[in-house]
């Protein structure tokens, strides 16, 4: 740990020595000393490539108590300046299409490549479904085994802001542990493939080759954020579709105007049931890395990433700080009602609860 990561943590809410008046002020500074010394020893301790105190870390991070987050935060600010190294890449799909067994294929090519990888979920649905995704490690068998990979479940119990900003956390968490690639699954479902990404470098999407129009059903949103389509399951019978299906998406690929990181989309085939494909999904990737790498897209894009999460988050706290007044409970409700009745229009009764709502600091 360097001198700076240590000032880092030692910038914990202050102990003067006036405080110490008596042993309740006493406790309390030894406890701020202990978990100084908690902070900086699973710093430390991830530092030193860790999984259990990487495991402790993501725990802080999703804890929804106040001291827990407090340390988390100190935790990712010393780990902060060893962070970023890694290849983050989300991968997304409809349920069935294949993610799990695509991840675990993709995470053993790549161990076998001599990579660290980690493997985090952004699921808003688990707090309903309790861990859909990754939720059931048993579904990634080979990887939980490899001890050059760490899966970590989705953090459930809230929005997908907040889900989110869980998972921005862990990915700096994980890199400053050493993890050379992070693959990030979400469900290609509601907004979650937005928010993956908005934190990632390179967008996957994977598809299945069905019967009828392919493109038919496809967010049109969905195509324009992914940097490549793996149809999945090309193995069989279903290889001929497959390359009927690789032809329509190259074809509708085409018709997208050029991005600013001057990658052009590309559509492959896989079978992540028999590990094919994956070498060619790689040197893809790394074939947009180069480029992008060198047109400097890829710094700017993780700059914008950034901006962006950080008026999300400021969104977000704002939202919850004015949400959660006792009294903009109580007020908001009888304005709905209010609106029920046609005795308000949406505006006033917006100008009214701005009003009364307190400034959050
Ligand atoms: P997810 O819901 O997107 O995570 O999909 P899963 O990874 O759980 O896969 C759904 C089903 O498709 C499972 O029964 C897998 O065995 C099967 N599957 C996944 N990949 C392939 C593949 O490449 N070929 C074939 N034939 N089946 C696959």
């Amino acid at each position: 740990m360097t001198k700076k990561d240590k000032s880092a943590l030692s910038e914990q809410p202050g102990v003067s020595s006036s405080e110490i008046t008596n042993t309740s002020a006493v406790n309390s500074i030894k406890s701020k000393r202990k978990t100084a010394l908690d902070t900086e020893a699973i710093t430390t301790a991830i530092l030193n490539k860790e999984i259990t105190a990487l495991s402790r870390a993501i725990t802080l991070v999703e804890s929804r108590n106040p001291k827990h987050l407090a340390q988390a935060n100190l935790i990712i600010m010393a780990c902060l300046p060893h962070a970023n190294k890694s290849v983050r890449i989300g991968i997304t799909g409809v349920p069935g299409v294949g993610k799990s067994t695509f991840i675990e294929a993709f995470g053993a090519f790549l161990t076998g490549l001599g990579k660290r990888v980690a493997v985090l979920a952004i699921d808003p649905s688990s707090s309903v479904t309790k861990g859909s995704i990754l939720g059931d490690k048993t579904r990634m068998e080979r990887l939980v085994k490899n001890e050059n990979a760490f899966i970590r479940p989705s953090a459930s119990g809230e929005s997908l802001g907040g889900v989110a900003r869980k998972t921005r956390e862990t990915i700096t968490l994980c890199e400053a542990a050493g993890f050379d690639v992070i693959l990030i699954e979400t469900v290609g479902v509601g907004q979650s493939e937005t928010t993956v990404h908005s934190m990632v470098d390179f967008f996957l999407l994977l598809k299945l080759a069905g019967a009828g129009d392919e493109l038919q059903g496809i967010k049109r949103g969905i195509i324009e954020m992914a940097d490549a389509i793996a149809i999945n399951k090309a193995d069989g019978s279903n290889l001929k579709q497959a390359n009927l299906a690789k032809n329509e998406f190259e074809r509708a690929l085409h018709l997208y105007p050029e991005r600013d990181s001057e990658w052009q989309p590309k559509v492959t085939l896989c079978s992540a049931l028999n590990d094919d494909g994956m070498d060619t999904i790689w040197d893809m990737i790394s074939e947009y890395l180069n480029i992008t790498r060198q047109n400097k897209f890829f710094d700017k894009n993780r700059q914008e990433q950034n901006k962006f999460w950080l008026l999300q988050t400021i969104e977000d706290r704002l939202k919850a700080s004015f949400f959660n007044q006792p009294d903009i409970k109580k007020e908001l409700k009888i304005q709905l009602d209010l609106i029920e009745a046609n005795q308000t229009t949406p505006f006033a009764a917006a100008d009214h609860l701005l009003k009364l709502g307190k400034s959050p600091h």
